[in-house]
């Protein structure tokens, strides 16, 4: 086997589990050593010289449930293995989990406990309470190996916590079911593989990223709306557009809805941070609704100037996105005077029925580049065109941008994070395009495709406006896992614009 087919090496403990990581991986891309069952079987095979040159190590087989959610054939990426004394070694997860959806699975990430034996049920409720998901019987020993390289584990579920076994393969049923599903998911570990590197990679953050004074505004309005009312707290439409602030709301408690029609009479409702048309506030009124308005002030500003710009005659042309909150909005503000478009081919073809009085607007979060040809070509086509006192793109959003040009000319990828509706995020990664730098948007450290990064010695990262920081702590350390990092800031603004919250949630809820 040649050198660089030795850089991956699988570990797989027993015979039928090697011969299904073989079979799954068709003999290229990896040396797969099948190092016998346990704790003691599996420190031996760590000791091995047989993986001295692999870059990367991963360790592939079945496994028991320990947390109830899973069922037999669920595939189980490592967060992390603990050994019974509380020992917890880091795995690369985030990464291969990613490798697995592109293969078509949904795998489940959580510890797994390394156990010197397969428990019965009351053995695996006590395993339950480390709070680990699942237990083998040598991940954790094996995880030695790897001394500092970057290590994964894939493990397939054969039982679950509510059956007693001898033996993870006992329940032959299930644990031929397992190792084919085994089989057909272990291609996902060269694939994760590819990601790895040896040598040390530099990981630049850009900065200003990731919250924005007015996501930060709409999201305390939530919580402190939860806190003073208490729970359910109705919020039309995404808060932000961020999967994982509104799991997060969710499960504390929002309920997010499309209308005002769905929420009860006389309930609390919270406006979110893209705002409203007129329209959607008559309708809460009608329905007797407590309306908290979380709407971003720049956002209320772009209302009040197409309100203003309709009271003087014009004919306002709104640059955004057809579909976005934020554009039905404004637009709600004055529909019949305003026309939507998002690309300067579309300048020619606007037809205003001849108003001489014409105006624009622009969405908030618009790449700057795009929507200032937008503008010039309405300006040559409009000589007198008007247009907002103060730019309407926000400063999050230029900033965002500013720091994603100022760095990705050194960058060999760009991760955005953002969630696909968020339209600055997307903005991001059109402007490091633009700049010569392949970007990619992803919700969190589980959709890092490896590919992304094979052969790349260097990766910016930074956050669109509605998405955590804590997300970029995850998709860092993730990135951790696939080798040595050197992570810089590269800040080219410092912000500091704060917005104050509705009076009624700074007088604790009166109204
Ligand atoms: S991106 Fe800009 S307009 Fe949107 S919420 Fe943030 S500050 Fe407000």
């Amino acid at each position: 086997m040649s050198t660089e087919q030795r850089s991956l090496v699988v570990f797989a403990p027993l015979r039928v589990e090697a011969a299904a990581v073989r079979r799954g991986l068709r003999g290229g891309g990896a040396l797969v050593i099948r190092t016998g069952m346990g704790p003691d079987r599996a420190r031996a095979a760590a000791k091995s010289p047989e993986h001295a040159e692999a870059r990367a190590l991963a360790v592939a087989g079945v496994c028991g449930a320990i947390s109830p959610d899973l069922r037999p054939g669920d595939i189980v990426v490592a967060t992390e293995v603990r050994t019974p004394d509380g020992l917890a070694i880091r795995c690369s997860s985030g990464p291969l989990a990613a490798a697995l959806k592109a293969l078509g699975f949904e795998p489940h990430l959580g510890p797994i406990l390394s156990w010197p034996r397969i428990g019965d049920r009351d053995e695996r409720e006590a395993m339950a309470a480390t709070g680990a998901i699942a237990v083998d019987m040598e991940s954790a020993w094996l995880a030695e190996a790897a001394a500092g390289r970057p290590f994964a584990v894939l493990r397939v579920v054969v039982d679950t916590v509510e059956r007693d076994l001898g033996h993870v393969l006992a329940t032959v049923t299930g644990g031929i079911r397992a190792l084919r599903i085994l089989r057909r998911a272990v291609p996902a570990i060269p694939r994760w593989a590819a990601g790895t590197s040896a040598e040390p990679r530099w990981v630049l953050l850009a900065g200003p990223r990731s919250f924005c004074a007015g996501v930060e505004r709409a999201i305390e309005i939530v919580e402190r709306a939860l806190a003073l009312y208490g729970p359910p707290v109705f919020v039309r439409k995404e808060i932000v557009h961020n999967l994982h602030v509104v799991r997060d709301l969710e499960r504390r408690g929002a309920v997010f809805v499309n209308e005002v029609e769905e929420v009860p009479e006389g309930a609390t409702v919270v406006f979110s941070a893209h705002g409203v048309a007129p329209r959607v506030r008559a309708d809460a009124e009608r329905r007797h609704l407590q309306v908290i308005d979380a709407t971003c002030p720049l956002v209320t500003k772009v209302h009040a100037e197409a309100r203003r710009f309709a009271r003087a005659g014009y004919a306002i042309v709104l640059v955004g996105h057809e579909g976005h909150e934020e554009v039905e909005g404004t637009t709600g503000e004055a529909p019949g005077a305003i026309r939507l478009l998002s690309q300067a081919d579309e300048v020619d073809a606007l037809d205003l029925n001849g108003h001489r009085r014409v105006a624009y607007l622009t969405q908030t979060t618009l790449a700057v580049d795009e929507a200032d040809q937008v503008v010039a070509k309405l300006r040559e086509r409009y000589p007198d065109l008007a247009g907002p006192g103060s730019d309407d793109i926000c400063y999050a959003t230029s900033n965002r941008q500013d720091a994603v040009k100022a760095l990705a000319g050194e960058c060999d990828v760009l991760l955005v994070i953002g969630s696909t509706n968020s339209s600055n995020s997307r903005r991001l990664v059109e402007v490091a395009a633009r700049e010569g730098c392949p970007a990619f948007l992803l919700d969190d450290e589980t959709e890092i495709d490896p590919s992304w990064l094979a052969g790349t010695r260097t990766v910016g990262v930074t956050a669109g406006a509605s998405a955590p920081e804590v997300l970029v702590d995850r998709v860092v350390e993730a990135l951790a896992g696939l080798g040595p990092i050197e992570v810089q800031e590269r800040h080219v603004v410092a912000e500091s614009l704060q917005f104050t919250l509705p009076i009624e949630l700074r007088t604790g809820g009166d109204r």
